[in-house]
């Protein structure tokens, strides 16, 4: 028998794609979506719901720097050619963040935008029951995703750290029956997420995604792996920036203290 929550694989072609801003949009408080479009998105594929691009900016000093991205919609039928739209939460305002939520800021249609990517897909594992999602602004685009993959029969409980709290209405057109969206600030989340989540029921069939600060995620990790003692399988963890930290990268252990991670 197949373990549970198994998820099959897909290696991808690594491709470094030059890409045009097609459109600005601004789809909640906070954020900002660019529209890529181009000829080099031929044979892009991004089936995975937490998979990744790395986009490529310059970084003053006649070389490049690289920051990860969720590809959140591709569209190979869009009426203007084939789209890649990607979601930048401003997390610096405006006027400030790092190089790639500053480009975000002054995108503008025409500009060039290098993607690399993504190199493989983890696609959904095909037996959820339940979802649990714990995430703040960054990996809205990925809580978009799975709330896709999953589709609306399957009961979803999010659970929002957020800087502000008008930043959940990103999530407004993902409302449904039976899923139910708690938001808290970003200050307080973690002691908060963690005891709403020792006050639910989580069953074998309950698949964990936690995506944002690193350190942030730290306890609530341990309460599902070592108290809880859920399976690897069920828990997918992932930093997504470090507090202080420029170009945190997500492949570092998000619990240094634990061999499992
Ligand atoms: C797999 C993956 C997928 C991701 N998908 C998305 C996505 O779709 N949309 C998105 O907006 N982000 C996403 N992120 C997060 C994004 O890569 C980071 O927030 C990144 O650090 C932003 O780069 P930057 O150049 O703006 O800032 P950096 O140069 O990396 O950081 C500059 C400073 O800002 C701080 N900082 C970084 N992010 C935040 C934040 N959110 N809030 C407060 N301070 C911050 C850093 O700690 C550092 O002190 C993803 C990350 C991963 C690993």
């Amino acid at each position: 028998m197949t373990e549970r929550f198994a998820r099959e694989r897909v290696r991808h072609e690594l491709a470094r794609r030059s890409l045009r801003v097609l459109r600005i949009e601004r789809p909640a408080p906070g954020f900002v979506r660019v529209a890529l479009g181009g000829e080099a998105l031929d044979g892009f594929a991004a089936p995975g719901p937490a998979d990744h691009v790395k986009l490529v900016f310059p970084d003053g000093a006649g070389g490049t720097l690289m920051r990860d991205y969720t590809p959140l919609v591709f569209a190979l039928d869009a009426p203007g050619g084939p789209e890649l739209v990607i979601d930048f939460y401003l997390h610096g305002g405006e006027a400030g963040g790092g190089p790639a939520s500053r480009w975000a800021a002054g995108a503008e249609p025409g500009d060039e935008l290098v993607v690399a990517g993504p190199r493989g897909s983890a696609l959904a594992p095909r037996d959820i029951d339940e979802l649990i999602v714990v995430a703040d602004e960054t990996a809205l685009p990925s809580v978009m995703r799975w709330l896709d993959t999953v589709g609306a029969e399957t009961p979803a409980t999010v659970y929002l750290a957020l800087e502000d709290e008008r930043h959940a209405a990103y999530l407004d057109r993902a409302a449904a029956p039976n899923r139910a969206f708690h938001r808290f600030p970003a200050s307080t989340a973690a002691a908060a997420i963690l005891q709403a989540l020792r006050d639910r029921r989580i069953t074998e069939g309950t698949f964990v995604f936690l995506a944002g600060e690193a350190t942030a995620l730290v306890p609530l990790r341990r309460y599902l792996r070592r108290e809880l003692g859920l399976p690897k399988a069920q828990v997918d963890a992932h930093g997504y920036w470090k507090r202080g930290t420029a170009g945190h990268d997500h492949h570092a252990p998000i619990d240094e203290t634990d061999p499992d991670d």
